[in-house]
């Protein structure tokens, strides 16, 4: 067993015990009161990060051969506002005036609506924050009453509807939603603002006079494009390639909750293909064609329903679902990836944005959604970004950010072409003749056909043009000729598309949490918890646990630790005085797959025995075939019948 059985619900409560017991993660400043949104990870926590990152880079770094970047967090205004983020890296809030209080307006919609239609159930992520302040603690009352309104069949119907769509609608449709139906403080039943839009990004000043004026980031991303001639040339500018970055990103969230769900703070991993926008295929899509995915479509959410499709990435590309090849080819290595750290296929669906949901940037997106207590959540973002950022710091740069690709055979094709009598176009606009020369060379076949017309009836008319006081300013044909010649090129110049996998390795690793969490049946010591985390991504991969405090034992469970540590396998001796049924169980929780145990028969041979946590099987064998076994389940995925097979079966005596 990897996951959680379909028939068992999970038992959050069992589980927040025991990810806080086990100091998984916990608030930040904890002794301070904490801060919403900021967590620390402690050594369980911690170790099953580090072990998901390496997967990632083994997946997706290693196998794409991509060009791993490590880039700067404080980015400068001026980069920020070029792509975009300073005007639209926004979410809608709204206040009460009254109160003080201020909500994020798509979420509060949500659990009004979710909480009144759910009846006698509460709205998610109300009641399980992990750090619940006080309004949060009001707000679940509240919301318990709330849910008492009787609700007709179409009003319901509605309810679903705009569920189904909460994603896409901006601040002045939620506002109208709010207003409609009658959405108010939660807390105080008070009256709230419109929705009004807050930009994410915690701002900061670069430097002692405080004038440099900056960002935390709020993406790994910019980092990877403003490096990209560099890349490419790492690459022997060859296209197509792909970078990646791992590293943390800053959101000023308007309400953090449901613990790691949405935090201020977080780790993620990012990858950048680049592409030729005319060609969109990908050399390796054939390997994973045949890859099943769940699909949410973005007419299926129109509609306002949530009904899955489910079919090959072949098929998708192939009916138009998913765009293009490259994109077809991230969701489904995005799919095995999660699969392989442990996630549960049938808790994973692929939703596609709907068009007024996209980011600024995107043309088209799909996020893998892992099903949680919490709901479905965006675990990773999967977005064709075109050749928008490239193109915004290239035209703010004036640094080509583009490729030059030799062509098989010369392009021949007429053209509008500028030509600038110097005499007489220089001394006209003397400082500004540069920038006009520069705003021509910029204009589109189309732009420059109308401009030759103008040209042609007399005059252009300079318009206003960015750092240049020219604004209606004529020019003739005396100063500069537009016509159409042939044109022939032997390299062709583009800007690259960019398809962006953007992970948050935080969600993940919450989710997968949730995915791998379940409880043997209750005995006199309450329900045990179980973290099934597949042997590779497991925080520690042994339990070393002698049978007995007695002396004789010591040098043999140094041994298996020192061997288990030359190996390289990560392992915690257990000699404490509990019972060993007991001492399994707490390693249970703590997810660790595997347990050796050191007794008398291993003074008189030097076996020991070998425990599997999910089925709790043993098998026996000398010390080194055991770590031999381990060795190639955790590195390896090697399954256990498999491992073991030349391993004695070992009827235990430890029942739990
Ligand atoms: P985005 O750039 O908004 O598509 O985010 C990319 C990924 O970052 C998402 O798929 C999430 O996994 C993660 N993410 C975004 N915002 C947060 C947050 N506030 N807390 C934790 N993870 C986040």
């Amino acid at each position: 067993m990897s996951t959680r059985p379909a028939d068992q619900e999970l038992n959050r409560e069992t589980l927040d015990a025991v990810l806080k017991r086990r100091f998984f993660y916990a608030p930040a400043f904890e002794i301070y009161d904490g801060v919403s949104g900021l967590y620390d990870y402690g050594p369980p926590g911690c170790a099953l990060q580090t072990r998901i990152i390496d997967t990632w880079r083994d997946h997706f770094v290693l196998e794409d051969d991509m060009l791993e970047v490590d880039t700067t967090m404080l980015t400068p205004h001026e980069v920020l506002k070029t792509s975009g983020h300073v005007d639209k890296f926004a979410d809608w809030m709204c206040r009460d005036l009254a109160s003080g209080e201020i909500f994020r307006a798509d979420h509060l919609v949500e659990e009004v609506l979710e909480a009144r239609l759910k009846g006698d159930k509460e709205a998610r992520g109300i009641k399980e924050d992990v750090v619940e302040d006080e309004s949060a603690k009001k707000r679940k009352k509240k919301v318990k009453e709330i849910v008492a309104i009787k609700l007709d069949d179409n009003v319901k119907e509605e309810y679903e509807t705009i569920l189904a769509k909460i994603d896409g609608f901006s601040g002045p449709e939620l506002g109208e939603i709010m207003d409609k139906y009658k959405i108010v403080n939660p807390v105080t039943g008070g009256p709230l603002e419109k929705p009004m839009e807050f930009n994410l990004m915690f701002e900061t000043a670069i430097g002692p006079s405080g004038k440099l004026k900056g960002f935390l980031r709020p993406e790994t991303a910019q980092g990877q494009f403003l490096n990209f001639n560099k890349l490419l040339d790492c690459n022997n500018t060859k296209m197509p390639f792909a970078s990646a970055s791992i590293g943390k990103s800053f959101r000023n969230e308007i309400s953090p909750r449901s613990g790691l769900l949405r935090v201020r703070e977080f780790t993620m991993a990012e990858i950048e293909h680049f592409v030729d926008p005319l060609d969109k295929d990908h050399h390796r899509f054939d390997e994973v064609k045949d890859v099943k995915l769940r699909f949410l479509a973005k007419d299926v959410q129109s509609a306002g329903k949530t009904d899955i499709q489910e079919m090959t990435i072949g098929q998708a590309v192939e009916t138009g679902l998913v765009d293009n090849k490259t994109l077809g080819y991230f969701l489904a290595r995005i799919y095995l990836f999660l699969i392989k750290i442990g996630v549960n296929p049938d808790r994973l669906r692929f939703r596609q944005h709907m068009s007024n949901e996209m980011a600024h940037y995107a043309t088209d997106c799909w996020d893998a959604e892992l099903h949680t207590s919490y709901g479905w959540i965006e675990c990773v973002g999967c977005a064709d970004r075109s050749a928008y950022d490239l193109s915004v710091h290239e035209a703010r740069t004036k640094v080509k950010l583009q490729v030059q690709q030799k062509l098989d055979a010369p392009l021949v094709e007429d053209k509008f072409v500028c030509e600038y009598d110097k005499k007489k176009f220089g001394p006209l606009l003397k400082k500004a003749a540069k920038p006009v020369e520069e705003w021509f060379e910029s204009r589109t076949q189309c732009e420059l056909e109308d401009l030759a017309k103008a040209l042609e009836a007399g005059k252009i008319v300079l318009p206003e043009i960015e750092g240049v006081e020219v604004a209606g300013t004529e020019l003739d044909k005396s100063h500069i000729k537009i016509e159409k010649k042939t044109i022939t090129t032997h390299v062709r110049d583009y800007t690259p598309n960019v398809i962006e996998p953007s992970f948050g390795i935080g969600r993940i690793l919450y989710s997968l949490i949730e995915h791998c969490f379940w409880t043997r049946p209750e005995d006199a010591s309450g329900a045990k918890g179980v973290l099934s985390f597949p042997p590779r991504i497991a925080p520690t991969k042994v339990l070393v646990v002698p049978l007995s405090s007695q002396k004789e034992l010591a040098p043999f469970t140094q041994e298996v630790s020192k061997k288990l540590r030359q190996a390289r396998i990560s392992a915690k001796v257990d000699d404490s005085s509990a019972s060993i049924g007991k001492r399994y169980a707490r390693n249970d929780e703590m997810g660790t797959p595997f347990g050796i145990t050191v007794d008398f028969d291993t003074v008189k041979d030097n076996s020991v025995t070998l425990r599997e946590r999910d089925s709790t099987r043993q098998v026996r064998g000398s010390i080194d075939a055991v770590i031999a076994a381990i060795n190639v389940m955790t590195a390896d995925d090697v399954a256990w019948e498999e491992a073991t097979k030349d391993l004695t079966p070992f009827d235990s005596t430890d029942k739990e």
